[in-house]
């Protein structure tokens, strides 16, 4: 099939290569020129594995092109993704301005037959202002429909999880728009689940918001563990075997963030405020989020006492391991708050320092975990790539002033750091 991506960032891009690998022919599009130019020459300017070499192999192949131009992936396609940013606004509502603006532009370039297949994540309703805008403007009364397919993908494991989704959401409301969507997605052989439009679009939310819900519950559950000395790793394990419960989303620690969980859930308690229901369960599950970051400040402070002045390396910036993604990642609230306080902070992450260099001031980064612990007077890992898992300990206790690990991710075993004589300091591992 012929297919174009709008919006070209980690959803549209790995939705755009993964067709083009299937395939189809695909042109991804993205309204900042800087972003399409690298990407024509093959260099994919975000960090998530597999992609840049499944970019390559797609444009050699004339599988996957890109454009600036909108209007020419209209033309040139008879399937159109919207894969746009939704970002919050201040007020937590989801800002819209690129869908409509896309939807407008698909309206104006049409010329003829047009499938527009909502990706990105927005509220519910989204769609049924799509097609009312597509309407509005579009000329010669050319016929479109449009689907809503919610995206589940995480960074860090998105080619894999865009290929092997545990389902695929289609909410249609015509047989021509289900049957194109079904054969596109044919060729995965996974589960497919038709609904109706906005059932569609509530399921991401629904989704994203009961992640968030069982991430804020074992946090919660964390703060028990610590008071009583009981290790909320064991009792996630415990709850985690029974069926109906899961072991997934059930890792305590510095709490979620990402350009996901965070935004998605204050739209999701918006729209519900709009339609009358305070969705008070979400709004516990938001505040929870905020107090365990101030909780992994208040451990740190409550082993050094006072924190001005003394030096503090922080491993991992990204949200999450194996991507370089900084939005609303943990880390930046934690450093901020570090820094402000009086901390020297001294930081380091395998993928995203780049990025981070661009906002975060008075911090050192340095080259590698040993560079960073080096004079420190805590360690304080906040992202857990594997390379923090497999650390030389011994190397490190001779680095740090003082041999202090605040673990708030919960990557290491308590019992044997402090066999290599650490103080160690988990999330609700039973030790305040
Ligand atoms: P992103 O910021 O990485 O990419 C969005 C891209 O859209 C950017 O390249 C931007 O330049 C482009 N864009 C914005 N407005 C445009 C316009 N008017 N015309 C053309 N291009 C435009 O965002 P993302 O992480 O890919 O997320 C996209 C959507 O998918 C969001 O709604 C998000 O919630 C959802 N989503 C994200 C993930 C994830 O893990 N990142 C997973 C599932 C769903």
């Amino acid at each position: 099939m012929n297919i174009s991506i709008i919006g070209s960032g980690y959803v549209g891009l790995v939705t755009g290569a993964c067709f083009a690998e299937l395939g189809n022919k695909v042109i991804c599009a993205d309204n900042d020129p800087r972003k399409i130019a690298y990407l024509k020459k093959g260099i994919v300017p975000i960090y998530e594995p597999g992609l840049e070499e499944m970019v390559k192999l797609n444009l050699k192949n004339k599988r996957l092109k890109f454009s600036s131009s909108i209007s020419l992936a209209v033309k040139s396609s008879e399937v159109i993704f919207i894969a746009v940013g939704t970002p919050a606004l201040e007020n937590g509502e989801a800002d819209l301005t690129g869908i409509e603006n896309v939807a407008r532009s698909i309206a104006l370039n049409m010329d003829g037959y047009r499938l527009i297949v909502e990706k990105s994540t927005v509220p519910v309703e989204t769609c049924a202002w799509v097609k009312k805008t597509i309407s509005t403007y579009v000329r010669k009364g050319h016929k479109f429909d449009v689907v809503s397919n919610p995206e589940f993908l995480r960074e860090g494991s998105a080619i894999n999880d865009f290929t092997h989704p545990d389902r695929i959401i289609l909410g249609v409301e015509s047989a021509k728009a289900k049957q194109i969507m079904t054969s596109l997605y044919q060729p995965l052989n996974r589960p497919i689940l038709v609904t109706n439009i906005k059932s569609a679009e509530l399921i991401k939310h629904a989704s994203n918001a009961f992640l968030a819900t069982k991430i804020s519950f074992i946090n919660a559950i964390s703060r028990i563990c610590d008071k009583v000395g009981a290790d909320v790793k064991e009792v996630a394990e415990g709850m985690g075997l029974d069926n109906r419960i899961g072991r997934h989303f059930l890792h305590a620690g510095i709490g979620y963030g990402g350009s996901c969980f965070p935004k998605d859930l204050e739209a999701f308690i918006n729209i519900a405020e709009k339609l009358g229901y305070d969705f008070g369960i979400l709004k516990a599950v938001r505040n929870t989020n905020e107090e365990q970051k101030k909780f992994v400040l208040q451990k740190i402070k409550d082993e050094l006492w006072v924190i001005k002045d003394k030096t503090i390396a922080v491993l991992g910036l990204s949200f999450k391991p194996n991507t370089d993604d900084l939005r609303n990642a943990p880390s930046i609230d934690l450093i901020k708050a570090l820094v402000q306080e009086g901390s020297k902070v001294k930081v380091y992450d395998p993928k995203a320092m780049g990025k981070a260099k661009d906002f975060l001031k008075d911090v050192i980064f340095c080259n590698d975990l040993y560079q960073a612990a080096k004079s420190a007077d805590c360690l304080v890992v906040v992202t857990e790539w594997n390379e923090f898992k497999e650390m030389d300990f011994t190397r490190l206790k001779k680095l740090l002033k003082r041999p202090l690990v605040i673990d708030a991710r919960n990557i290491y075993d308590p019992g044997l750091l402090k066999e290599k004589g650490f103080t160690y300091i988990g999330v609700g591992r039973g030790n305040g």
